[in-house]
């Protein structure tokens, strides 16, 4: 499988050995979606069953394929609810981007479960899950297409006037407009070049086009100029209304108003709560990382 082996890192490495494997001009989602089901799968729900957004992880201990010696997940417990807006924090190398790869289901948990809605994540067919789920990555990889189809990825029969509305609403329109092509315009190798905010928000597009239950969001860890930074904080800000949102936060500030906060430190769950009961843990990770942060 593509998935096994090869670079150690966070999320965004995933995604980009996944695409340097596949080719520039291919979708690293249409591989995604298009992966076989595992064999041992009994799958038993409908391929149309709409998530309600609910995830639970009991005591998920997971290693990579390549180093059963390491541990990287050892009894990750915690639910979300439907709606809720959670953020996963914690020093690099702590498994934040591990958990959503589990909950893509990338990879399988060494042990233990995990649930959407109180059903178990192998029920469902591998399709019904990643078709409710959206990541808008930290780097985000355009292919070499145009805008339109850029943004159309994941709803194919999207009329103009929709792709036209999320584009307005995870403020891009702004820009594309002002290319003489419009959503014509071509991206990529052979295309024009975009900045790190605008491809940030042409996945913001998609997803809101493709309106899916659940959200992931791994936060850039590099500044965007404010003005972009601005754009597009608030066009996230928009897209996590009435969703499931997991965020990989690099950056405290964004997560003040999280219904959860959970802290992750070499592979364990060692706090949980909101921003107001972290910062009042005496010695809390949460308090220390949010003051070196402040203080920078
Ligand atoms: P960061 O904030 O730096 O992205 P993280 O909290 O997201 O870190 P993970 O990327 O989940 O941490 O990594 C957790 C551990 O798993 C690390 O020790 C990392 O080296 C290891 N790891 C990550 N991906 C792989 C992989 N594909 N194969 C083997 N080990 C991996």
């Amino acid at each position: 499988s593509v998935f096994i082996g090869s670079s150690i890192g966070g999320l965004a490495e995933i995604y980009t050995s996944l695409q340097k494997s596949i080719g520039a001009t291919e979708n690293l989602f249409q591989i995604l979606d298009e992966t076989k089901e595992p064999l041992s799968d009994i799958v038993k729900i409908d391929p149309e069953h709409q998530l309600q957004g609910n995830i639970s992880f009991r005591n998920i201990s997971f290693h990579y394929p390549s180093r059963e010696d390491s541990p990287v997940l050892k009894g990750v417990s915690f639910n979300v609810s439907a709606n809720q807006k959670v953020a996963l924090v914690g020093p690099s190398g702590a498994g934040k981007s591990t958990i959503v790869s589990l909950l893509l289901r990338l990879y399988d948990p060494s042990n233990g479960h995990i649930f959407f809605d109180k059903k178990e994540n192998h029920h469902f067919p591998l399709s019904a899950l990643r078709s409710q789920m959206s990541v808008v990555p930290q780097d985000v990889f355009l292919f070499g297409g145009t805008i339109g189809e850029n943004i159309a990825y994941g709803k194919q029969d999207a009329t103009e006037e929709e792709l036209i509305a999320a584009a307005k609403k995870a403020n891009a329109w702004e820009f594309i407009q002002r290319f003489p092509l419009g959503l014509q315009t071509i991206v990529g190798e052979r295309g024009i070049q975009l900045s790190g905010g605008q491809r940030q928000r042409i996945a913001i597009a998609r997803a809101v086009l493709k309106a899916p239950r659940i959200l992931i969001l791994d936060e850039a860890t590099s500044a965007l100029d404010a003005e972009s930074e601005r754009l597009v904080q608030d066009a996230l800000n928009k897209l996590m209304e009435g969703r499931t949102s997991i965020v990989i936060a690099h950056r405290l500030a964004t997560i003040r108003q999280a219904d959860k906060i959970i802290v992750l430190d070499k592979g364990a769950i060692v706090e949980e709560g909101t921003h107001k009961e972290l910062v009042n843990v005496h010695e809390g990770l949460y308090k220390n990382l949010s003051e070196m942060q402040f203080t920078q």
